[in-house]
């Protein structure tokens, strides 16, 4: 059989004429591997290059972020699975542009430039090369986010067109890759060296999941023999794609790890971990905050404050390229960095559950709702119940669905004013909810204080008068001036309470909550959007009103799920 082999990434996979490789975006056609997608992307938008992440790179500056779909490897976790482990879901909604159209946008988002990101570039190669030229045309920076596993080929193709480069690794060895679909971490390193050694600008960011420390540990000693200054991204394991809350690591191991990190390399940082001081840049000779940063969502941070000037107080240049600048432009909830995916995810969650579950009509919804811009007002529209059941039923209807998400909306809403009537009349105790960190206060427009409403609390994080963008940490005197009766803290590890009280009491905040046992993990099932929100009010109203009568969590969840099997739904992981 006629196959062509295709060497845009370390797999080579050899192409039947008429097939597609492993990726799905290279077609075996008129004797060569082709790009089945050229030149067409599925998200464009300005963002913090903070979001993507770079930290030492133009730090501050706005860079257009592009992508298409699909990748080469297939993590467990994936933050972007909805591209990447189903891409066929997606082809629909890319957007064929020519480069120079792209590099017109970037240029009217006021961008230093552009970064190829949140899917693999390797897929789109081709693709890749001609946006890259454009965009230097243009006198605009390009840059990407890779896996690195590319092979010779694609890195010397690569080299001479990138500024700057994310190399995101699974780990030091080969059991890695191969839980990722690779054959070994060879490739990976050797993109990160042959990048360096070209000039292009080099970050890398690892994964951390718990209980593979000398992973990171064996992943730092190989980056350090290229260059101890690399900036070294620990990404703490987040279980997006259903990855196992078990692979999770606790805050604290995760700053431990980073710490004995910071023995091996001179730029670590700590992402996925709310109230970490670990995102800001030291000086390497005195050790003087350079640029604070605070956590901002999965995989980002953002700047708050930059040294000005290109010297430190002690002399010593700062370990950057390009110009800083503190400026923020405030990003709707789920825009930049890879919120837009977390939300086309929560989309497809909604449609599932009303039974649009053929993969072509999700598509076409998850296509319109792209290209109406309507992911910039989701997180508005979803932050109550009320709003969450609205966007339920226009997405059913949208896929074909009118009467089974109507149907659905009013049988959850009715089981949430159930529970709500059982707390009328009753006290409403004031909730203080922290984001993994007692001095991180969850956003008062998030839907889970909804929820709190909804179980008859009083969220105070309410009343901290903070805009809704504000990642500060607060002051334990912030808090305590909040007077909190009960504290629910969201943590993605398995965090216990005792963890929790410690933090507590380390950073001297809550005590009287604290004192008196009120501290309690947000049940499971909050996370955004997740249709488990009705079984966490219920959890959440047998807390703060044990006496009430409340239907349990479990009864509630099983309601739902018969709710979801009437109209022939279904409910993905991460209920
Ligand atoms: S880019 Fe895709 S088709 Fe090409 S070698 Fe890699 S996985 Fe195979
Ligand atoms: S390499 Fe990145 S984009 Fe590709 S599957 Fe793994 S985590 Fe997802």
């Amino acid at each position: 059989m006629l196959t062509h082999e295709c060497r845009c990434c370390a797999h080579r996979c050899r192409i039947p004429e008429g097939e597609c490789g492993r990726c799905g975006m290279y077609r075996g056609a008129g004797g060569a591997a082709v790009e089945v997608f050229p030149d067409s992307y599925l998200a464009r938008y300005p963002t913090a290059i903070e979001t993507v992440p770079f930290l030492h790179f133009w730090p501050g500056h706005t860079f257009y972020a592009v992508s298409s779909v699909g990748c080469n490897l297939s993590c467990p976790g994936c933050v972007s699975a909805i591209l990447t482990a189903d891409p066929g879901t997606l082809t629909g909604a890319l957007v064929r542009l020519p480069p120079d159209n792209v590099v017109s946008e970037a240029e009217a988002a006021g961008c230093r430039g552009i970064l190829f990101c949140i899917n693999e570039p390797a897929v789109s190669l081709p693709t890749v090369l001609r946006l890259a030229d454009a965009a230097h045309d243009a006198g605009l920076l390009f840059g990407c986010s890779t896996n690195g596993y590319l092979g010779d080929e694609a890195t010397c193709a690569l080299a001479p067109l990138l500024d700057c480069v994310n190399v995101g690794l699974k780990g030091a060895s080969d059991a890695c890759y191969r839980e990722c679909g690779g054959a070994s971490a060879g490739p990976a390193f050797r993109t990160v060296r042959a990048l360096y050694e070209a000039g292009v600008h080099v970050e890398v960011s690892v994964v951390y999941v718990r209980g593979r420390e000398d992973e990171v540990v064996s992943a730092a000693e190989r980056v350090a023999a290229t260059d101890a200054g690399i900036p070294f991204q620990i990404m703490r394991f987040m279980p997006f794609s259903g990855g196992g809350e078990e692979r999770v690591p606790a805050a604290r191991e995760a700053e431990d790890l980073a710490e004995t990190v910071s023995s091996i390399l001179e730029n670590v940082y700590l992402f996925n971990t709310p109230g970490t001081s670990r995102l800001s840049t030291r000086c390497p000779a005195c050790g003087r905050i350079l640029i604070r940063r605070a956590f901002n969502g999965p995989m980002g941070a953002r700047n708050e404050w930059v040294h000005p000037g290109e010297r430190c107080a002690c002399g010593a240049r700062v370990p950057v390229s390009g110009r800083m600048t503190a400026e923020w432009r405030p990003e709707a909830r789920y825009a930049g960095g890879y919120r837009p995916t977390r939300g086309l995810e929560l989309i497809r969650g909604m449609l599932a559950a009303a039974g649009v579950t053929d993969r072509a009509a999700q598509g076409r919804v998850l296509a319109a709702e792209l290209a109406s811009g309507g992911l910039s007002t989701l997180h508005e529209r979803i932050a109550t119940p009320r709003g969450f059941c609205s966007a339920l039923r226009s997405y059913a209807a949208a896929g074909g669905r009118r009467d089974e998400g109507e149907r659905l909306a009013s049988d959850l809403l009715s089981i949430v004013s159930g529970i709500r009537d059982k707390t009328v009349g009753m006290g409403r105790p004031r909730i203080y909810v922290a984001l993994g960190h007692p001095l991180v206060p969850l956003y008062a427009d998030k839907p889970e204080i909804s929820l709190i409403s909804s179980a008859g609390g009083y969220p105070v994080n309410r009343n901290l008068g903070r805009g809704d963008r504000d990642a500060r940490p607060v002051t334990a005197q912030e808090i305590e001036a909040l007077r909190p009766e009960v504290v629910f803290y969201q943590e993605v590890a398995p965090v216990d309470t005792e963890t929790f009280v410690r933090a507590c009491l380390d950073a001297g905040v809550l005590t009287e909550a604290v004192r008196r046992g009120a501290v309690y993990r947000l049940p499971a099932g909050t996370k955004t959007g997740c249709l488990g929100w009705a079984a966490s009010i219920a959890a959440v109203a047998g807390i703060l009103h044990p006496d009430a009568g409340c239907p349990a969590p479990g009864e509630v969840e099983e309601a739902v799920l018969s709710c979801v099997r009437a109209v022939g739904g279904e409910i993905p992981y991460g209920r």
